[in-house]
C-alpha cells in the first residue's frame, strides 16, 4: 500500500497536538517540522514540501484554530485542504477535441509503463463511452514494443496501426491519422518511443509529432516508483514538449508517495490517471482529495 510511511508518519507528528489541552504556536512549529521530514522522506520535492507548510502555517495561524475547539481535528483539515491543493484540487479529465478523432499522444521514458498505459486508457474509453480508438504504434526503436501494443489490441479487441520498424515515425503517424479519418475512429492513440533519460533526438522526434498530430492531450508517463526523479523527468519533459497530463504508473509499487504529491506543484499539469498494477483495469482517474484521505490514513 502507498504511503505507509508518510501516513504513520503524519499521524505521529498530530498525536504531538492532540495530546495536549491548550495548543500554542511552538507546538504547532514541533509538528509542522515532523511533518515536513516525512514529506522529505516520502520523496517530495523541497521546494513543494517548503510551500506546503508555509500554507498550513499561515492558515492555522489566521484562522486561529489554535485558541478554539479541538485544534488538532482543525490542523489535519488543514493539512488535509492543502494536500489536496498541492496536487491539484480536482479530478482533470481528458481534453477532447469538438470533432472526431480526439488525438492522444503519449510521452514517457522507456519502462514508465507507456504501452500498458496506452491499452488501460482504451479499454476504459471502449467500456465507459463505447468509443472505437485507433493505437498507432510508433515505438520504432523498441520492435518489442509493437508487438507488445498488437498483442494488447488483440486481447482487446482494439486496432493496432502498425508499420513495423523500418519506417520513420513521422510517416507513420501521418498515414495512422489518416487510416483513423477514413475509418471515423473517434480516438487516437499514438504510442511513441521512449528512451532510458531525456535527449535530444527523442525530443525533437516528439515536437514533429506534434506539429503533425495536433494532438490535443499530451500525455506523459511516469513511474511513481522513481519518486524525485518522476517528478524530475516530468518537469524535463513539460519544460522542452509541453505536456498537458501525466499519468503516474506503479502506483501499486510506490511505498513513499513523493510523486504523486510533487508532480501538479512542480509543473503546474495535473495528474489524470494513476496505474495501481499490470493489469489493463488497474487503472483509475486521480482524485486529489481522495489521494489525501489516502495519505491522511
Ligand atoms: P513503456 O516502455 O513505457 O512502454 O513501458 P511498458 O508499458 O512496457 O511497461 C513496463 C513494465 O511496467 C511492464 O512490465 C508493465 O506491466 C509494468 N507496468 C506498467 N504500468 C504499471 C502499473 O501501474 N503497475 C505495475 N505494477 N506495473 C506496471
Amino acid at each position: 500500500m502507498a504511503f505507509e510511511n508518510l501516513t504513520s508518519r503524519i499521524q505521529t507528528a498530530m498525536k504531538n497536538l492532540s495530546g495536549k489541552g491548550k495548543v500554542s504556536e511552538s507546538d504547532l512549529d514541533d509538528t509542522l517540522r515532523q511533518i515536513r521530514l516525512a514529506l522529505l522522506e516520502a520523496d517530495v520535492n523541497l521546494q513543494t514540501a517548503r510551500n506546503f507548510i508555509r500554507k498550513v502555517r499561515q492558515e492555522a495561524l489566521g484562522s486561529k484554530v489554535l485558541e478554539g475547539l479541538n485544534p488538532s481535528e482543525q490542523v489535519i483539515k488543514i493539512v488535509n485542504e492543502q494536500l489536496t491543493e498541492m496536487m491539484g484540487q480536482e479530478a482533470v479529465p481528458l481534453n477532447k477535441s469538438a470533432k472526431i478523432p480526439t488525438v492522444i499522444m503519449m510521452a514517457g521514458l522507456q519502462g514508465a509503463g507507456k504501452t500498458t498505459t496506452v491499452a488501460k486508457l482504451a479499454n476504459r474509453l471502449k467500456e465507459n463511452e463505447h468509443a472505437r480508438p485507433l493505437l498507432i504504434a510508433a515505438d520504432v526503436y523498441r520492435p518489442a514494443a509493437i508487438e507488445q501494443l498488437k498483442t494488447l489490441g488483440d486481447q482487446l479487441q482494439i486496432e493496432v496501426f502498425d508499420k513495423g520498424t523500418d519506417i520513420d515515425p513521422r510517416q507513420i503517424v501521418k498515414d495512422g491519422l489518416k487510416k483513423a479519418d477514413q475509418d471515423k475512429n473517434d480516438y487516437v492513440f499514438i504510442d511513441t518511443a521512449g528512451r532510458l533519460q531525456i535527449d535530444q533526438t527523442l525530443m525533437q522526434e516528439l515536437k514533429d509529432l506534434e506539429q503533425i498530430a495536433k494532438p490535443d492531450e499530451i500525455l506523459l508517463t511516469v513511474d511513481a516508483m522513481t519518486g524525485q526523479n518522476a517528478t524530475e523527468t516530468a518537469d524535463g519533459f513539460n519544460k522542452s514538449l509541453g505536456i498537458t497530463g501525466v499519468v503516474l504508473t506503479k502506483l501499486d509499487g510506490d511505498t513513499r508517495g513523493g510523486a504523486a504529491l510533487s508532480i501538479r506543484e512542480v509543473t503546474g499539469k495535473p495528474i489524470k490517471f494513476v496505474g495501481e498494477g499490470e493489469k489493463v483495469s488497474d487503472i483509475d482517474v486521480f482524485y486529489p482529495d481522495r489521494m489525501a484521505s489516502r495519505i491522511l490514513g
